[in-house]
């Protein structure tokens, strides 16, 4: 702790406004302060940043990094950490394993070696809630939270089904401080209970009743945008759309953006939703034999009404090629992958809340449908006019590792190199998307939006993605290459809330970050429901169920001596 000065670096803080502009950045006790007036105060450190590029620690919107999917996922593949490179870090010198699926341990150091200082677990069942929080607990560096999963819920389900509003807010509200969550995510919003009530069952259309319910995906999408709303939460409703993955589910992306009619939400890993083609069922048959077309890329009709409707933001869901692991909340998209790969596949029902499914997947740019998903993530960094309406991601490990992310901002920054990339792929790419014609170039102001400013402000969380007095005190110090996938993958200097972290790729200290989550206020006297439900349907006891502050405790924890 104490004073650190950075000094003399090119700074690029978009939310206050520095577009590569020199200066110093001062962090007392690990939050950025006003440079001091008096110039007898002396730092106790200064790192010469002078012809280094500076930039606040990067943020991750969306990533699968703890609880019981993921440690499934761990389980499931150890063909997959075999492959990888053990990951060595710390005074400790433990070991953790690597591949698309890292160790707990492993993951915060390999998130920390690109400068990034925060990331969030997009999908954690209630249940999983403790077990998610154990995890974090040893994650080093980062700062980390997680989002709940909601939109396949049976209480949530009977109290739209019962037109219920109050209810619904009210447990919803209970439900996040429960589980110590940050965020409501929504993932195939009523087809995972579709899927768990009948035989290879899904939702595939906004007003598709979800059985013993009878609610639909439209509203269930727009009840809990407005709880989010209502709840005055620091981030809108995270939803991952119904028809992942389909051939034609562009149009079921652009429904339910309408259906949001004007309230804020974030669509995540906007990619895997849209696909032109024939809409198939998860059976394999195409629904609507009028509309055949191939599998194509409709990014762009589904791009306009983002840059029309400034209350949408998105993450992409980038997908690289190569081994990795898909694992989603999804249970029905885990079926059709395993079903359309062959590669082996884990199911689980989490009781009344939710499901999951985990297959591996190999991206081949030899594969026009992989090349061509590869090709329409990049539209959608390129055909997003406004950067602060998108973030950076790869839905890890989903579209790959969150190691692929220099190798993206390489993609972005350099037409040429993209270009390069681009002839390698199946010619087909050409055809059905736009990405050949595209010639926008990312700037540093603009990946520092994509990878700190915009997840922070669509998250938000106002001490981060900045640089200005207040903010917590992670700064990423890269060296300037044309290389970019070299540049962002070896950060000069990380700092986390004002200590240097690594300092050419070597860890110098060793400490942990805070869980961040909401506690937001309800109608206490909606308890009694709750509780009457949980003595009648869960096999875990009321009072046993919510995580209370004490189990959170790992902010700043540092090793044993
Ligand atoms: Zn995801």
């Amino acid at each position: 702790m104490g004073l650190l000065k950075i000094s003399g670096g090119t700074i690029y803080d978009p939310i206050n406004g520095l577009d590569g502009v020199v200066g110093d950045v001062w962090i007392r006790d690990g939050r950025v302060i006003e440079p001091p007036r008096d110039p007898g105060i002396v730092p106790d450190r200064v790192l010469d940043a002078r012809g280094l590029v500076v930039m606040p620690g990067g943020i991750d919107i969306h990533a699968h990094i703890a609880g019981p999917k993921v440690n499934a996922a761990r389980k499931m593949r150890p063909e997959d950490h075999r492959q990888a490179p053990p990951v060595v870090r710390g005074r400790w010198h433990r070991s953790g394993a690597g591949g698309s699926v890292p160790s707990t341990f492993a993951t915060g150091y390999l998130y920390a070696g690109l400068g990034y200082t925060t990331a969030f677990d997009a999908a954690v069942p209630p249940l999983g809630a403790r077990h998610a929080h154990e995890e974090f607990h040893d994650t080093p560096v980062i700062d980390k939270g997680f989002f709940v999963l909601m939109g396949n819920n049976h209480y949530v389900l009977q109290q739209i089904a019962r037109g219920e509003y109050n209810r619904l807010r009210d447990f919803a509200a209970w439900l996040l401080g429960a589980a110590k969550g940050y965020a409501i995510k929504l993932v195939n919003p009523g087809g995972v209970e579709a899927w768990k009530a009948v035989r290879a069952g899904n939702v595939t259309r906004l007003d598709d009743p979800v059985p013993a319910f009878g609610v639909t995906p439209r509203q269930i999408v727009q009840q809990l945008a407005r709880v989010t709303m209502d709840l005055q939460l620091p981030h809108p409703v995270h939803i991952h759309c119904n028809n992942l993955g389909l051939p034609g589910n562009w149009r079921t992306t652009l429904e339910t953006m309408q259906a949001l009619a004007g309230l804020r939400a974030h669509l995540t890993h906007i990619q895997f939703h849209s696909y032109g083609g024939s809409l198939v069922d998860l059976a394999g048959g195409p629904q609507a034999p009028e509309a055949r077309e191939p599998f194509c890329s409709r990014v762009a009709e589904l791009a306009d009404f983002v840059n029309t409707h400034p209350e949408i933001t998105v993450d992409v869901g980038q997908v690289l090629f190569g081994e990795t692991t898909s694992m989603t909340g999804d249970g029905p998209l885990g079926y059709y992958l395993h079903r359309i790969t062959g590669r082996k596949w884990f199911n689980a029902d989490t009781e009344l809340e939710e499901g999951c499914a985990i297959v591996p997947i190999t991206y081949r740019p030899s594969s026009s449908i992989h090349a061509l998903q590869w090709a329409i993530g990049l539209e959608w960094f390129l055909l997003v006019k406004n950067p602060w309406q998108i973030c950076m991601s790869t839905d890890h490990p989903n579209g790959g590792a969150f190691l692929a992310y220099p190798q993206i901002v390489h993609l972005l920054m350099d037409r040429d190199y993209r270009r390069a990339c681009l002839a390698k792929v199946h010619a087909k790419v050409k055809e059905r998307c736009l990405l050949a014609d595209l010639e926008r170039e990312y700037s540093l102001f603009e990946i520092a939006i994509i990878t700190r400013a915009a997840p922070a402000r669509i998250l938000g969380l106002k001490d981060k993605g900045h640089l200005g007095p207040g903010a917590s005190g992670d700064v990423t110090v890269y060296s300037p290459s044309a290389d970019r996938t070299a540049m962002f993958s070896f950060p000069r200097y990380v700092i986390k809330a004002g200590e240097i972290m690594l300092d050419n790729g070597e860890p110098v200290t060793e400490l942990f970050g805070r869980t961040l989550y909401v506690q937001p206020q309800f109608d206490e006297a909606a308890l009694k429901d709750i509780r009457r439900w949980f003595e009648e349907y869960y096999t875990i006891q009321f009072a046993n169920y919510p995580v209370d502050e004490r189990y959170l405790d790992a902010g700043g924890r540092r090793p044993p001596a």
